[in-house]
């Protein structure tokens, strides 16, 4: 069956994300615009996922958990994971390869840490928007090990990511497929036939409520569950 997503969406826990984009909002948003599934993909930090699970059930869409990496040469990765509790561990991970660098919520905005009821559960000190002490080159193999999906993030950007800040493709990165976005399709992949070959997923990157897509994009899934999905995404990026 056709299954409608966004897997690239930023909750209020990215400084970025506006305060709005709290899990249910964001869970009522993707449900009124039409979608079957989405993904809250925050930078460096899982910790808003359980809320938005919780949200997404009540707003009767399905959710995977993920993030956003941001690897040490500051190119943004996709990373899906297969349940809370493998996206939890590699949030855990990430959170001790950030800089210790404090937010100043006034220039950058403020991370706050959300229940599934839109209730406040406190803000994150740290800086999420850091580049990591992860490497480019080591993030699919970690993300094989951690049981989930990493994908080049906005591949055709002009900004962070592995095209603006490497400059090429390599095979030995270990990658099997790309994100694009709508505003920068295809972008730096144009004249590519290296990335543009590879299977890819089109998200919205939404940091506000407006900017979540409706049903555009899909992904043929065995049934309507998270797990039938994840399974889906095993499939098109042959991990
Ligand atoms: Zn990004
Ligand atoms: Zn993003």
């Amino acid at each position: 069956m056709k299954l409608f997503y966004d897997f690239h969406i930023h909750s209020c826990l990215s400084p970025c994300g506006a305060a709005d984009m709290t899990p249910a909002n964001i869970a009522n948003m993707a449900a009124l615009m039409g979608l079957d599934v989405i993904a809250v993909a925050d930078h460096n930090s899982t910790g808003n996922c359980g809320a938005v699970l919780s949200a997404a059930k009540r707003a009767g869409i399905l959710a995977l958990p993920a993030l956003e990496l941001c690897t040490q040469e500051e190119v943004h990765v996709l990373c899906l994971f297969p349940n809370l509790r493998s996206a939890e561990e590699f949030g855990e991970k990430v959170k001790k390869k950030l800089p210790p660098v404090r937010n100043n919520s006034a220039a950058f905005g403020r991370q706050v840490y959300m229940d599934d009821g839109d209730r406040e559960l406190g803000e994150e000190a740290k800086l999420l928007a850091n580049a990591t002490g992860i490497e480019l080159y080591d993030v699919a193999e970690l993300m094989r090990k951690a049981g989930g999906i990493a994908l080049p993030a906005h591949i055709g950007r002009y900004s962070f990511s592995l095209l603006s800040n490497l400059g090429f493709w390599d095979d030995e990165m270990g990658f099997k497929g790309v994100e694009m976005t709508r505003d920068s399709m295809p972008g730096l992949a144009a004249g590519k036939p290296e990335i543009l070959s590879l299977p890819c997923l089109v998200n919205s990157d939404a940091h506000d409520l407006g900017s979540i897509q409706g049903r555009e994009c899909f992904i043929e899934a065995e049934e309507r569950s998270s797990e039938a999905v994840f399974a889906a995404l095993q499939k098109l990026f042959g991990t």
